[in-house]
C-alpha cells in the first residue's frame, strides 16, 4: 500500500487536517458527492471516457522540457512540465472535465464556482460548454478588473459570471458567495471547487484529478534521464497543481517536494499569502488546515500579484504533508517573480501565469544552490491573461 491508497482517511482527514465541516441542509449532499466519487472512480466507462477527452479534447500528454537556456543561465537543471499547453491554458481543465463528468453522472443541471485569476471559471465554464451544463462563476470584482480577457473569455462560453463586491473583493470572497449560491439550490446543482480545498471529498477527489500531471511527468522525466528528478517544484494557491506532479513522488523518498508560496510585498500579515510558511491551525470554508489569521482568529486579508495565489488557507493535505516532514515550503515575492516571468519569456520563448512565475523564481534560486541536482518544475500555466496587468505595470507599447 502506498502513501495514496491510506490518504486520506475514510473521514477526510490527512493527519489532523481536512475533514467535513458543513452546515447541516449540506451534509448529506456532500455524502451524495462522495459516494458518487467513490462509486465512479472504479469505472470502467468513467475512466475511459476521462482518458479519451484527455487525449482527443485537451491535448494530454503534456510534454516535459528541459529548459536548457535557464539552465545554462543558473548553472543547475531545470525541466518544465508544461501545462501551459493544456487545452485554456492552465491545468485546471484537469480537474474540471473530470467534476463536470461526474456533475453529470450525478444527472445536475449547473456548475457553480468560485474563480480566482479566472483561470478556474474559464476551465470550469469550458467543461460546462463541453457537457451541456449550466455554468454560475462567483468572481470579485477586484480580480474582475485585473482579468479581463479570462472575464470575457468566460461570457463567450456562455458562463454567467456574478461580480462579488463585499470585503476585499477577491477569492475568499469569491468562494462565499459562490458557496451562498450553492446553497440555495444545493439539488439540481453541485459546486465544482477549484482546488484541493473545500469539505472532504473535494481534497481527495481534486488530487485524483490532478494526479495524471504527476503520472506523466514521472514517465516524461524517466524516459529523458533515466532517472526521477532530485527535486519537484510547485506554486500553491490551493494547491492544485502541486498536488496533481507532487502526488506521483511521495513514495519515493529521494524526490524532494517543494511547495511555493506567494511572499507578496513582505512577510507582514495583508502583505502576503504564504498560509504554510506563516498560518496556524483553523477552519475555513468547510475544512480543517493551515490558514492566516487575524489577532482575532478571523481569516487574515492577503495579497499576491498572482490571483490565482491569494487565498488564506490552503489544502489540507499540503498541510499535513508540510506536518510530516515531506514536503518543504518555499516562498517566492513578486519582485522575484515579475523577474521570472521576464526571465523565462526572454531567455525560453515561454510567457508563464503570473503564479507559475512564483515557482520558476524558487526553482531558479533552488539551481543556483543544488547545481548538481534535477530540477522539474510544474509549469502550471501561461501568462496570456495577465498582460493587461503586465502593460498597466510596464507601460509597454506606450
Ligand atoms: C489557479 C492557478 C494556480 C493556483 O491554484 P492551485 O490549486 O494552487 O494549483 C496556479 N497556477 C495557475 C496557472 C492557476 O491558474
Amino acid at each position: 500500500m502506498g502513501y495514496l491508497d491510506n490518504h486520506p482517511d475514510e473521514n477526510g482527514y490527512f493527519g489532523k487536517f481536512g475533514g467535513a465541516y458543513l452546515p447541516p441542509e449540506l451534509e448529506n449532499e456532500f455524502k451524495k458527492i462522495k459516494q458518487a466519487y467513490l462509486n465512479i472512480r472504479n469505472n470502467h466507462e468513467y475512466i475511459n471516457e476521462l482518458r479519451r477527452i484527455r487525449k482527443h479534447y485537451q491535448g494530454r500528454p503534456t510534454p516535459v522540457y528541459y529548459a536548457k537556456n535557464l539552465s545554462a543561465m543558473t548553472g543547475g537543471n531545470i525541466y518544465l512540465k508544461r501545462e501551459d499547453l493544456n487545452h485554456t491554458g492552465a491545468h485546471k481543465l484537469n480537474h474540471c472535465m473530470a467534476e463536470v463528468l461526474l456533475a453529470k453522472h450525478m444527472g445536475k443541471q449547473k456548475v457553480i464556482a468560485e474563480t480566482g485569476a479566472g483561470q478556474h471559471g474559464v476551465a470550469l465554464a469550458t467543461a460546462a460548454a463541453y457537457f451541456g451544463l449550466e455554468c454560475e462563476i462567483h468572481m470579485g470584482e477586484v480580480d474582475i478588473a485585473k482579468e479581463k480577457p479570462n472575464v470575457i473569455r468566460m461570457k463567450i462560453l456562455g458562463a454567467n459570471v456574478v461580480p462579488v463586491s463585499f470585503g476585499a473583493k477577491t477569492l475568499k470572497e469569491a468562494v462565499d458567495s459562490a458557496f451562498e449560491s450553492y446553497l440555495s439550490d444545493p439539488e439540481s446543482s453541485i459546486y465544482a471547487i477549484g482546488s484541493v480545498v473545500g469539505p472532504d471529498p473535494f481534497p481527495q477527489m481534486v488530487r485524483d484529478f490532478q494526479s495524471i500531471v504527476g503520472i506523466e511527468s514521472k514517465e516524461q522525466f524517466f524516459e529523458m534521464t533515466g532517472n526521477q528528478p532530485d527535486n519537484v517544484v510547485a506554486c500553491v494557491g490551493g494547491g492544485s497543481n502541486a498536488l496533481g506532479i507532487f502526488s506521483a513522488f511521495i513514495d519515493d523518498e529521494n524526490v524532494a517536494l517543494h511547495a511555493v508560496e506567494p511572499m507578496g510585498k513582505g512577510t507582514k500579515l495583508g502583505e502576503h499569502a504564504a498560509s504554510l510558511t506563516y498560518g496556524s491551525e483553523g477552519v475555513l470554508h468547510g475544512f480543517n488546515s493551515i490558514m492566516l489569521k487575524t489577532e482575532q482568529g478571523e481569516p487574515a486579508p492577503v495579497y499576491s500579484v498572482a490571483s490565482g495565489l491569494d487565498y488564506p488557507s490552503v489544502g489540507p493535505e499540503h498541510a499535513h504533508l508540510k506536518d510530516i516532514g515531506r514536503l518543504t515550503a518555499g516562498t517566492a515575492d513578486d519582485a522575484q517573480s515579475m523577474e521570472a516571468f521576464f526571465t523565462l519569456s526572454r531567455k525560453e520563448g515561454i510567457i508563464p501565469a503570473l503564479e507559475s512565475a512564483h515557482a520558476v523564481a524558487y526553482a531558479m534560486e533552488l539551481a543556483k544552490q543544488r547545481p548538481h541536482e534535477s530540477i522539474l518544475v510544474n509549469l502550471s500555466g501561461r501568462g496570456d491573461k495577465d498582460i493587461d496587468f503586465v502593460t498597466e505595470k510596464y507601460g509597454f507599447g506606450e
